[in-house]
């Protein structure tokens, strides 16, 4: 499939759009940053990652609305304190000016985290961005306990990056992740990249926490290190499992990930009502849109 194929597929699918928990979004300093680091991916992550969406602001809307994404989270991190509210009210006025945006917010363990992801949420947040490898923190940190906490309270879904791949950091690893889970049962949490490479622990998490779901950002593509076989787990919890791709800094076109979906969706214990649950109905009800999102 080609990305220009892709929203005829949508709609031959039945579906009313892509629903994607998993993209970015960030002020245009903190991309062109992000997009240096990709430059050099052959020192940082050994391999060349040449960004497929390189466009500005304007064109990678454009281009997600093309595919037929109606709405989506646009995530934000910080890799240092002092950068989690600042990004927070960007994201807020990214949202507010585009209305497929859901808005989000993200955190950092340092000593304001609980007042502003409070001040994130009251304001509307849909969604809560942690990347536990890029901020090279502890998700365990007191200073984040709270916080998770109001989370949870809120229902709204934390996507974490917590695996360890495509890099290891201090605090990565499902086992250090697990533990806020204990301390925070009722958190809905999308383990992003499906908790790569570790997809069994994932799914572990995922039949143990009613909340837990993994999103399908990078899950099977053909790029970089083989992966573990994802589809022999995932069969017994299709439902919890909700479509993130990364757009725009992946190394290859949108319609590769959504290919991927669709062959794990050929297994017979899947088909069709899988495609629609991944693809739509369960990140839809994931960011509390499941009622308006057919509107558009
Ligand atoms: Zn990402």
């Amino acid at each position: 499939m080609k990305d220009s194929e892709v929203r005829s597929w949508v709609t031959g699918l039945g579906l009313p759009g892509l629903v994607d928990i998993h993209v970015h979004f960030m002020p245009e300093s903190v991309l062109r940053k992000v997009w240096a680091y990709f430059d050099n991916a052959r020192d940082n992550y050994g391999v060349d990652w040449p960004i497929h969406y390189r466009f500005d602001e304007d064109e990678r809307l454009r281009l997600l609305r093309s595919f037929g994404v109606t709405r989506f989270a646009p995530l934000v991190y910080p890799h240092k304190p002092g950068m989690a509210e600042w990004l927070n009210e960007w994201i807020r006025d990214f949202a507010a000016r585009t209305p497929d945006a859901v808005p989000t917010a993200t955190l950092f363990p340092e000593p304001e985290t609980e007042s502003y992801v409070a001040k994130a949420l009251d304001a509307g947040a849909r969604c809560v961005k942690a990347h536990v490898q890029i901020g090279g923190y502890d998700p365990r940190a007191s200073e984040l306990d709270n916080a998770w906490g109001l989370i949870a309270e809120a229902g709204v879904p934390a996507v974490v990056h917590c695996g360890h791949g495509p890099l290891r950091g201090a605090f990565t690893g499902l086992d250090v992740f697990a533990e806020v889970l204990r301390r925070h049962p009722t958190l809905t949490a999308v383990l992003a990249h499906a908790g790569m490479p570790e997809f069994d622990a994932a799914f572990d998490l995922v039949s143990r926490y009613p909340n837990v779901y993994v999103d399908t950002t990078m899950v099977g593509v053909d790029f970089g290190t083989p992966q573990p076989d994802f589809l022999p787990r995932m069969v017994h919890f299709p439902d919890r499992v909700v479509l993130g791709t990364d757009f725009p800094n992946i190394p290859y076109e949108y319609a590769h990930q959504l290919e991927v979906i669709a062959k794990w969706a050929e297994d017979e214990r899947l088909g069709p009502d899988f495609l629609r649950a991944v693809l739509h109905d369960t990140p839809a009800q994931l960011l509390g849109i499941a009622d308006d999102t057919d509107r558009r």
